[in-house]
């Protein structure tokens, strides 16, 4: 029972264009897709499919718009969306001075759930339809965030941050129940609707000895359960992490000598890396986020794409609001830019699309399930007018017919503004 039609310029990626040139992706001019019980049940030119679909079946016309995979987003902080754009810090004063303070709120399950229905309102106005998130240390914050996410039937990923040293006292948990509540929240709501957990030390400077080791413990007793943190982002962050655990010869050693390193780890900025680090990022699968808004502004780094790309390192592009600066994964994608262009680096539109899409659900491991416009897969979908603004409109003038050129144009110039639609498990979410 084909419950909707899109109709529209269909574009999805089959693999990445830096390994396999034009044939990674697949554009249909005028295309369809057929949603049933919110998957995609059929793909293809738009005439074959309207002429297969019952009478009574709900179109949604968006000519001459790009239809794309749902973004995907993969380091975000629910928690700080009254963070973002905080003045003058960096790293560790940011966190003290604004992160901290704002994380306190979210032990009030009030508080937790009327940000998660704010956050998940602004991802999807801005195309996003995953994210892989962090919440606070209070177990109420993730109870919030997934009973949000499953009500508007998201495919998310999250999970309470385990800080037992070196916070305020009332974002602090300890090794013991840290560990309870996790493996209580993995017995809730992982596997529930869309939902999956990520096992959570917010990052070496918080956690003791102890708490990495229950981490680890965690990380093992749910093979299929991720792991997020963070990883040399900042010089005084990994001066701290050395006086801290003076044995680690680096910042992953930490990570590794608990059993925290794997192919469903995600380790937040990766900017300054060793090539031990990296070439135990590779040697692991772990995944390495790309947060470039995030590092410009706190003045953390440049990412080395093209180095992690050579060693065969995971990578994911990702926002990290609220050290980042921006919810939209094209205004990332175009910072993206920038920085990979200040290290003598490229990045042209097909790849970042593809990083947006299939290449973030690769490296969350879900691309059997989002990140693709291919019969199966989890109706989540993005509609991209490349003609949102005067300054765009006027841009494609001497450009129509080129995608190149357009998605350039949508990564560089495109926010928000961009985005037509947004489809969570085939209903349309963008509201307002
Ligand atoms: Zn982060």
């Amino acid at each position: 029972m084909t419950e909707r039609i899109v109709r529209g310029r269909i574009l999805t990626f089959r693999d990445d264009p830096r390994l396999a040139g034009a044939r990674a992706w697949r554009l249909i001019d005028d295309g369809a897709l057929a949603i049933e019980d919110g998957l995609i049940a059929a793909v293809g030119e738009a005439r074959e499919i309207l002429g297969r679909a019952p009478k009574d079946a709900a179109i949604d016309d968006h000519a001459g718009k790009l239809v794309l995979p749902g973004l995907i987003d993969a380091h975000i902080h629910y928690p700080q969306t009254r963070v973002i754009g905080s003045y003058g810090a960096q790293l560790l004063d940011w966190l003290n001075k604004y992160t901290f303070v704002e994380e306190q709120k979210f032990a009030d399950p009030a508080h937790s759930a009327a940000v998660a229905r704010f956050f998940l309102d602004e991802l999807f106005r801005q195309g996003t339809t995953t994210a892989c998130v962090y919440c606070t240390v209070h177990p109420a914050s993730v109870d919030a965030f997934f009973a949000e996410a499953e009500r508007r039937g998201a495919r998310m990923i999250a999970g309470k941050a385990l800080m037992d040293r070196n916070a305020p006292p009332g974002l602090m948990d300890t090794a013991q129940s840290g560990y309870d509540e996790t493996n209580a929240l993995i017995a809730r709501w992982r596997g529930r609707g869309r939902l999956d957990y990520a096992i959570t030390p917010r990052f070496a400077v918080t956690s003791t000895e102890a708490q990495l080791e229950l981490s680890g413990a965690l990380a093992a007793e749910h093979r299929d359960a991720y792991v997020q943190t963070h990883l040399d982002e900042n010089f005084a962050e990994i001066t701290f992490v050395k006086r801290q655990f003076p044995w680690a010869k680096t910042y992953l050693d930490v990570y590794a000598r608990y059993g925290l390193l794997g192919p469903r780890s995600i380790f937040g900025h990766c900017i300054h890396l060793a090539e031990s680090e990296v070439a135990a990022l590779a040697s692991s699968g772990s995944i390495a986020a790309f947060c470039p808004t995030s590092n410009l502004f706190l003045g953390s780094g440049l990412f080395d794409k093209q180095r992690l790309d050579k060693a065969g390192v995971r990578v994911a592009l990702a926002t990290d609001v609220g050290g980042g600066t921006s919810y939209s994964m094209l205004a990332t994608a175009a910072e993206g830019y920038k920085v990979l262009q200040m290290g003598g680096q490229s990045w042209p539109a097909t790849q970042a699309f593809y990083q947006m899409t299939l290449g973030n659900a690769r490296a969350l491991s879900l691309q059997d399930r989002v990140g693709a416009i291919e019969p199966g897969r989890e109706a989540d979908l993005v509609v991209l007018d490349s003609h949102a603004t005067p300054a765009m409109a006027h841009r494609m003038e001497s450009h129509e017919g080129d995608l190149e050129e357009e998605l350039f144009v949508l990564m560089i110039m495109g926010d928000d503004r961009a985005v037509r639609e947004t489809y969570v498990s085939g209903r349309a979410a963008k509201g307002g």
